[in-house]
C-alpha cells in the first residue's frame, strides 16, 4: 500500500526531489509539500535581484506548481513543531500533518531577536531571500525624494554583497546615499588578507564605508545603536548577521547538533529516526558540521531524491559525502565578482553581468 511523504520546506535540498515527485507518486504514494512560500528563492542571486541584475522570476522556482503538476498537494503553512512518536507535523494553523516519511528543508533564520523586538519599517533580514525583492521596491519610492542613509549590520559574505548591490541600485537610478557596513570585529574576519584588501579597496573606490571592531547592540526606528555608545542614523537597514537553522527541531526534542539543525547521518536521516530526513542549512551532519551554505544543499538533491525512495519502500541507501572546500564568489555588483577558494584567491569577470 502507499505511504505518505511529506516534504517540509521546498528549499535548494528538495528540488530533484520535487521535479522528479511524479515518480513517487506512480509506485501509489501520496506526496505532500508543505512550504511557508509558493515561490523558491535562489539565494546566490539575491542581491542581484535587490540591485535588478535579476528580474523575480528568474531567481525564482515555482515549487507551489511543480508539485501539483506532478500529482503532490501543496500546502502554503509554516511546521512549527514535530511529533515524531505520532509521526505527526504541527502547522502554524494548528492543522496536524500525518506522515511515513518527512523531509526537512526548512532553511535558516537570521537571529533578529536579539537586535529588534518586533517587525520595524524599512529594516529588512536578508533571508528570507524575498525580503530584498520588497526592499527594492520600497528604496526605489524613496530615491528620488532625499540622500538616503543605509546601514548594514554583517560583514560576512551576505553583508559584502548587500552594500555592493545597493550602490548599484542607486547608481542606476541617479540617486544619492550613504551606504555604510557595520562589519563587527572584522569585515570577513574568516578569510585569507587578500579577499578582505580586494573588497576594502572597491568600497574605498566607490564609497562605501565600513566600521570595525564594532558591533551594533540593538535597532530602532531609523537608528541602530553601536557599542561604543554612539548611533547611526538610517532610511533603511539590512540584518545581514550569521544564520541558524529554526528551532523546531530542538523544540520538538529531536537529536540535534550544536547549532540546532536536525542531527542525520551520512544517509542525511535522523539519527533517532529512520523515517526522517533533511537537507539544506537545516541540517547538521554528524560528525562534521557543515557552513551553511547553498552549495551543500545543491549536491544533496540526488542523495535525498533515492534516499526517500528507499525509507518509502526500503533498499540500500546512498551516502552523501561533502566535498572539502567549496568555492564563493562575491557578487560586487559593479559587474565584477570576487572569487575565493581555499586553494586560492583572485578576481573574476562576471560573465552573466
Ligand atoms: C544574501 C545571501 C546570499 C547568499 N549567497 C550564497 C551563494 O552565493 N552561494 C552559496 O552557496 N550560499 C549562499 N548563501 C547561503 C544560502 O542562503 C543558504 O546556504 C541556502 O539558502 C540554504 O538553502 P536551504 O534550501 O537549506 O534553505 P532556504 O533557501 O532558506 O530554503 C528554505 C525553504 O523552506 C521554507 N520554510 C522555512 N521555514 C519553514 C517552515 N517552518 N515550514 C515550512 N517551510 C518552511 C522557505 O519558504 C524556503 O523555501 C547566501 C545567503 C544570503 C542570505
Amino acid at each position: 500500500m502507499g505511504k505518505h511523504l511529506v516534504f517540509v520546506g521546498g528549499g535548494h535540498a528538495h528540488l530533484a526531489a520535487l521535479l522528479h515527485l511524479d515518480r513517487y507518486v506512480q509506485r501509489g504514494h501520496q506526496v505532500t509539500l508543505i512550504s511557508s512560500s509558493a515561490y523558491h528563492y535562489y539565494s546566490g542571486m539575491g542581491p542581484g535581484m535587490l540591485s535588478g541584475i535579476y528580474r523575480p522570476q528568474e531567481v525564482r522556482f515555482h515549487v507551489k506548481k511543480l508539485t501539483q503538476d506532478r500529482g503532490g498537494l501543496f500546502v502554503e503553512d509554516r511546521v512549527v513543531k514535530i511529533d515524531p512518536l505520532n509521526r505527526s507535523l504541527i502547522l502554524s494553523t494548528g492543522e496536524q500533518v500525518p506522515y511515513d516519511v518527512v523531509s526537512f528543508n526548512t532553511g535558516s533564520e537570521i537571529p533578529v531577536a536579539s537586535l529588534i523586538a518586533g517587525p520595524l519599517e524599512n529594516v529588512f533580514p536578508v533571508k528570507p531571500v524575498v525580503n530584498l525583492f520588497q526592499a527594492r521596491h520600497s528604496i526605489l519610492k524613496a530615491l528620488p525624494q532625499n540622500k538616503l542613509k543605509f546601514a548594514i549590520v554583517g560583514g560576512g559574505p551576505a553583508g559584502v554583497e548587500i552594500a555592493s548591490n545597493l550602490w548599484r541600485l542607486i547608481a542606476e537610478n541617479n540617486g544619492k546615499a550613504q551606504i555604510t557596513l557595520i562589519g563587527g570585529k572584522r569585515l570577513l574576519g574568516d578569510f585569507p588578507e587578500k579577499v578582505r584588501t580586494l573588497v576594502l579597496k572597491s568600497f574605498t573606490k566607490r564609497g562605501i564605508e565600513v566600521i570595525e571592531g564594532i558591533y551594533v547592540k540593538r535597532i530602532q526606528k531609523g537608528t541602530v545603536v553601536l557599542s561604543d555608545v554612539k548611533s547611526l542614523a538610517f532610511d533603511f537597514a539590512f540584518i545581514a548577521m550569521g544564520i541558524k537553522p529554526l528551532p523546531i527541531f530542538r523544540d520538538s526534542g529531536l537529536p540535534t547538533g550544536e547549532d540546532g539543525g536536525l542531527l542525520v547521518n551520512s544517509y542525511l536521516q535522523s539519527v533517532a529516526h529512520p523515517g526522517m530526513l533533511g537537507g539544506g542549512d537545516c541540517i547538521s551532519l554528524s560528525g562534521r558540521p557543515l557552513a551553511k551554505v547553498g552549495v551543500y544543499a545543491v549536491r544533496q538533491n540526488p542523495i535525498l531524491l533515492h534516499n526517500l525512495l528507499a525509507a518509502l519502500e526500503g533498499g540500500g541507501m546512498q551516502t552523501f559525502q561533502p566535498q572539502k572546500d567549496y568555492m564563493l564568489i562575491f557578487n560586487m555588483g559593479d559587474g565584477r565578482g570576487i572569487l575565493w577558494k581555499k586553494t586560492g584567491y583572485g578576481m573574476a569577470g562576471f560573465l552573466s553581468f
